[in-house]
């Protein structure tokens, strides 16, 4: 089976569209996302204009704030003080990553929690590590989840995960919540040994490894289920091409289920983070 993100991502919208209306309807309140962008990275003003166009979909405020490369930290800090007191906003996403001169942790940690809907702030990723609710989850991670439940429904009680991968936004976050899911989950790294042997225990495989088709077909366990998250551009036969960190083409024949790259997890995370923008205008009403 091929997990379509792309449809499980439209799916996603049509259900905010509709819990966007209810809140409007009953509570008068329209959920807004204000994006923060600092500086002229392509990729992120690409990944930008997405996140706007979307939110504009299912019915929510989309704002932009474009700041300029050699914006300070200082400055950065006051337009964030002045998001986090207004009652429009409801999430607000600090586009990732900021120029050199500016320290990521203290920004993030100026976001109010209530309106983090990256889900980074210490404030989130604890109540994630407690499993109190109310916390915003990072949005690759719940967008890995959901497609993982597309193919072995909701009941992931008891399957053997493994994720590869550490990272703060993707790896341990998505190993938080297949533990949340009561899966046995083993964190694999880049001082993990024999990774392959690791992997071949796992009924799920999430790869988070930024690695060109990585993880190889003899450590796939006959029917596993493989969340491919890498996003990684080569060129093959003279042509670019994005690949993900799975060896796609000879995993697909062993995999019980697989998700593709483009098409696989990538949607997800716009969809996730309108959802968690919904939620943070919920929990504000
Ligand atoms: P990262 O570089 O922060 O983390 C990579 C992790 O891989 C590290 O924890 C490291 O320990 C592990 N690793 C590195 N080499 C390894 C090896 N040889 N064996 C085992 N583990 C190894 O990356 P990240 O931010 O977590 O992103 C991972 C990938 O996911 C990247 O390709 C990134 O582009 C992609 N990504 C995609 C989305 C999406 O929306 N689809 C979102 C975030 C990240």
């Amino acid at each position: 089976m091929i997990i379509d993100g792309k449809q499980a991502a439209a799916d996603l919208r049509v259900e905010l569209a509709a819990q966007v209306k209810q809140l409007q309807d009953e509570k008068n309140i329209t959920p807004g996302l204000t994006v923060v962008l600092v500086g002229e990275d392509p990729a992120s003003q690409v990944y930008v204009r997405n996140k706007v166009k979307q939110t504009r979909e299912v019915g929510m405020i989309s704002n932009e704030i474009k700041l300029s490369a050699e914006t300070t930290e200082q400055k950065l800090l006051n337009v964030l003080d002045e998001l986090n007191n207004d009652d429009s906003v409801h999430g607000i996403l600090v586009q990732l990553p900021l120029p050199k001169h500016i320290n990521e942790t203290t920004v993030i940690a100026k976001i109010a929690p209530e309106k983090d809907v990256d889900g980074f702030h210490a404030m989130n990723s604890g109540r994630l590590v407690n499993g109190e609710p109310g916390a915003l989850v990072p949005c690759t991670p719940q967008g890995c989840i959901i497609l993982a439940k597309k193919a072995l429904g909701d009941n992931l009680s008891g399957k053997n995960a493994v994720v590869i991968g550490r990272s703060n936004i993707v790896g341990k976050p998505v190993a938080l919540l297949l533990l949340q899911e009561n899966c046995t989950v083993t964190i694999a790294h880049s001082r993990t040994q024999d990774l392959g042997a690791v992997c071949r225990q796992a009924d799920i495989i999430i790869a988070a490894v930024g690695i060109a088709e990585f993880v190889q077909a003899d450590w796939v366990k006959p029917g596993a289920t493989v969340i491919d998250v890498g996003i990684n551009r080569i060129e093959r036969d003279g042509k670019a091409k994005l690949v993900g960190d799975v060896d796609y083409a000879n995993v697909e024949p062993i995999a019980g289920a697989i998700t593709p790259v483009p098409g696989g997890v990538g949607p997800m995370t716009i969809a996730c983070l309108l959802k968690n923008t919904v939620e943070a205008a919920r929990n504000a009403s």
